[in-house]
């Protein structure tokens, strides 16, 4: 099992019990770790605060990725508290709904600048601010949660996956600039899972259904699963990995016909 006793880490993108953040926080907390966990505004932080309650004396703030002053209190309040940073765990997307069906040709201005600015800029934004805390340790490990409609086209995903090309991008920029402080960056693309986020694009189950006829495996992924890859990459077993996307989707990037 992957030892984070020690470790800090911050988790961003925690909705519901659902959330594929969720589970690495729960993963990351069983390993040791001591957590700050993010709501996104009034809406969300009850349900985070009855999650967070479940783990060891967790730091509970508000951070929206789109607002600048919310990233950098966030970063002095962990700062405060944490004295540094050892991992982020970044897990915010969205896209309007209306840009979530349809054609993509059909994406608005508006439409296309939120996806990118909250789905990959947001990234950024999150490791630039962690990247005095991370120096501090000697080094880090930023995550980020990604899908193979970057690459392929799958409908209705639409404007999530040039969001999502953006973010791949960012993963290996990022990587290059912070490689030689120590801090390792590396994506999960994650294959459908049924949450919060899911539930906005249209004919979602059709994409789990194809999944499980089509994926080598023959079944989706829990996010359980998709805890258990982003510990080996938050984790020493990782230490030489960076700039990598890994798979964690049964295989099925891997089939053709
Ligand atoms: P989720 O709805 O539980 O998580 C999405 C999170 O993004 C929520 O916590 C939401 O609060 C946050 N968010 C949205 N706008 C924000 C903003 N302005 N500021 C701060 N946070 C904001 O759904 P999820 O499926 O767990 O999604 C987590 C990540 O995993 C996303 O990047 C998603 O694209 C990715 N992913 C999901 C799947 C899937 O099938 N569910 C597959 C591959 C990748």
């Amino acid at each position: 099992m992957t030892d984070l006793q020690g470790k800090t880490g911050l988790i961003v993108g925690v909705a519901n019990k659902r959330s594929i953040a969720w589970a690495i926080a729960q993963a990351a907390a069983e390993a040791g770790a001591r957590l700050a966990i993010t709501y996104q505004g009034e809406r969300l932080e009850e349900n985070v605060r009855e999650l967070a309650a479940t783990l060891v004396n967790p730091l509970i703030l508000p951070c929206d990725v789109t607002d600048d002053a919310q990233i950098a209190h966030l970063y002095e309040a962990i700062d405060g508290e944490f004295g540094g940073l050892d991992f982020l765990v970044h897990g915010a997307a969205f896209a309007p709904r209306e840009e979530l069906s349809g054609p993509f040709v059909q994406t608005s201005r508006e439409g296309f600048r939120l996806s990118l600015d909250i789905s990959a800029y947001s990234l950024v934004a999150l490791a630039r601010g962690a990247l005095p805390l991370m120096e501090r340790r000697g080094g880090g490990s930023i995550l980020t949660l990604t899908y193979l409609g970057s690459q392929r086209v799958f409908d209705n995903y639409n404007v999530m996956g040039v969001a999502k090309a953006a973010l791949e991008a960012c993963v290996r920029y990022l990587a290059a600039d912070l490689g030689p402080k120590g801090i390792r960056v590396n994506a999960i693309s994650a294959g459908p899972i049924k949450t919060l986020a899911a539930s906005g694009i249209s004919g979602f189950s059709a994409i789990l259904q194809h999944y499980r006829d089509r994926a080598p495996l023959h079944r989706t992924v829990e996010t359980a699963e998709v805890a258990d890859a982003a510990m080996f990459l938050l984790g020493p077993a990782g230490r030489a990995v960076t700039a990598e996307i890994l798979m964690v989707d049964g295989g099925y990037h891997a089939t053709g016909m």
